[in-house]
């Protein structure tokens, strides 16, 4: 025993030879104590147990206890519910050895776990580190070393504090009841031909041009193309790599230019980075990403996402890239082979979903139908949008950006001057140090329990200031919580010029003097369009533009105004890369 691990005994539930099991991390409170509804102690029997989990597994035809078997990785429970306690405990090790041996003896159909604990302890899956990644891989159909089948889910307390992940998770719970009546994992077999060139490269574009219907998918090193992939059933992908030839140009073109209808994931990306090499996709038919936003606005609609629910194939998008992670863009590491495989689980993925969304569109109100036709029809508009960009008038833009630079100097003076130190209000450490130790304001918490000083936790303690002001008589009093306020609002306004800078006024501009946005279609819960930067790396994200009204230096301050600028442009350049080092350690 341990200090950190309780001593308590919190035994399983239900009969280990049922086909179903699910397997949690390790008891909270409630399962130890037991509760009102449920006195004797036993796994989810607590708050996210009684709200989500037994419900959910209710509505899909599993009744707790009889019909499955529900257990933990540990019978015992770490200390403030944290699973790192358990780590290298005997506690741990006791109860996953325990759950092997019930797994040799009992063979369940399906093992469901939930979370990412349990997802890697049962099959070793993880994201960049070990309980991570439950995101990416939920859903996908996956194995025990014992041969048994396991999905792993999100985990009922994760559902719990977020309901918008309710429809996942209940998505998941299907796909266990379907598949515990059969025992075998039933994983699509697709065929792949990877970078066929002279006539190999002629036989499959032959092959290719006389399809019904044609998915398209590209990958990219930065702006340039890496490939251009191409599916016509769902059991076949070709990879057809930019080898600059023209022979790859030209099959790419035909089949590119040809009537045959195209299916595409976020096509605006693609097409935008086609036209910038020369290719024209004739017949964009049909967006797989615009689809889902038609008919489920409320799901996510990455393709991963769209792979999980509407194909049986496993999570892969971090099969190109040692160490995980989803990309849009590769760079020098890649693994080519990986890549040109990975190109066609897209296109032939990208395919699947296709067609199961048109039977569902079908099926579904006859408006989802009219709403994915017009929204195909807008994205010629969005992408005319994109295209055309804004002329920037450079000279105004260098006016305004002197003023904003001068406004952040003389901030971070003053500000300087309140705290009595050299203090760069953009390093969160500095931020947080000031604010909740030498100011001794009230920490604010994300919803993950991280310390933060985001916008949201400035405004609050803006007002928590400005309140103590209105009330408090003392002087000392009165005059400590009135620099705390000013330090604050300093804080939030350099924050506000600097982003201004970083964002907006320094922002990349192609090389014909026009910023750009790429604008998505529809892609918003709502149905409305969203913006970000150009597929160039360029540009900004249109929607955002701060309208606030910017005071410009009038002509004969401008010199001043220019010196003591000059000096801040270096300096923020500087803390842009603190920005980026800290950035790249949180991620
Ligand atoms: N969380 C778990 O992982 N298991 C339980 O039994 C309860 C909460």
């Amino acid at each position: 025993m341990t200090t950190n691990i309780s001593t308590k005994f919190v035994p399983s539930e239900g009969d280990p030879s049922r086909n179903i099991w699910f397997i949690g991390e390790a008891p909270g409170a409630d399962e130890e104590t037991g509760t009102l509804n449920h006195p004797a102690p036993g796994p989810f029997i607590g708050e996210s147990g009684s709200v989500i989990f037994t419900p959910c597994l209710l509505r899909n035809g599993l009744p707790r206890p009889d019909s499955v078997f529900v257990t933990n990785l540990s019978h015992h429970r770490p200390k403030d519910n944290k699973f790192e306690y358990l780590i290298g405990s005997k506690e741990l090790a006791d109860g996953i050895n325990e759950i092997k041996e019930l797994i040799i003896k009992n063979k369940p159909v399906v093992i469901c776990t939930l979370g990412n604990w349990p997802m890697y302890f049962i099959t070793g899956k993880k994201g960049k580190k070990p309980g991570s990644g439950i995101l990416n891989w939920r859903g996908s159909i996956l194995q025990h070393e014992s041969g048994i089948k396991v999905i792993p889910t999100i985990h009922p307390a994760a559902v719990y504090r977020d309901r918008k992940l309710y429809p996942i998770f209940d998505q998941d719970i299907k796909r266990v009841v379907f598949d515990s009546s059969f025992r075998d994992l039933k994983l699509p077999e697709r065929k792949f031909t990877i970078a066929p060139v002279g006539d190999e490269l002629e036989h499959y574009t032959q092959v290719l041009l006389k399809s019904d219907k044609l998915a398209v998918d590209i990958e990219t090193f930065g702006p340039n193309i890496g490939c251009v992939g191409f599916s016509n059933d769902p059991s076949m992908g070709v990879c057809i790599v930019n080898d600059n030839t023209p022979q790859f140009r030209d099959s790419v073109d035909r089949l590119l230019l040809s009537d045959i209808p195209k299916i595409l994931h976020f096509g605006v990306f693609d097409k935008a980075i086609l036209k910038l090499h020369g290719f024209s996709v004739n017949n964009y038919w049909w967006d797989n990403q615009v689809a889902q936003c038609v008919m489920w606005p409320e799901l996510p609609r990455a393709h991963k996402y769209l792979v999980s629910t509407y194909t049986r194939e496993p999570y892969y998008k971090n099969e190109a890239k040692e160490g995980g992670g989803d990309k849009k863009s590769w760079g020098k590491r890649t693994d080519r082979t990986k890549l040109w495989i990975y190109n066609c689980k897209d296109d032939a993925t990208e395919y699947e979903v296709q067609e199961c969304q048109e039977k569902e569109m079908n099926e579904g109100p006859p408006n989802w139908k009219k709403f994915f036709n017009f929204s195909m029809e807008m994205l010629e508009v969005a992408e005319h949008i994109s295209e055309s960009g804004m002329l920037v008038d450079q000279d105004r833009r260098g006016l305004l950006e002197l003023a904003v630079t001068y406004k952040y100097a003389k901030n971070q003076d003053l500000l300087e001057r309140l705290t009595h130190v050299g203090f760069n209000d953009n390093s969160h450490p500095q931020v947080h140090k000031m604010l909740y130790e030498t100011l001794k304001l009230p920490v604010h918490k994300t919803r993950q329990s991280k310390v933060t000083a985001d916008e949201d936790a400035l405004i609050a303690l803006i007002a928590l200031c400005k309140e103590k002001i209105g009330t408090i008589r003392r002087e000392k009093e009165l005059a400590e919580w009135q620099t705390k306020f000013l330090i604050v609002k300093m804080i939030m306004l350099i924050r506000g010029h600097r982003k201004l800078l970083s964002s907006y006024l320094r922002a990349k501009i192609s090389a014909d003097g026009r910023i750009r946005s790429t604008y998505k279609v529809p892609a918003t819960e709502t149905g409305r369009w969203s913006a970000e930067k150009y597929v160039d790396g360029t540009g900004v994200n249109g929607q955002t533009f701060p309208r606030d009204y910017v005071e410009l230096p009038p002509e004969s301050e401008l010199k001043e105004f220019r010196a003591i600028t000059l000096d801040i442009a270096n300096e923020s350049e500087s803390d842009k890369e603190e920005e980026d080092d800290e950035q790249e350690e949180v991620a």
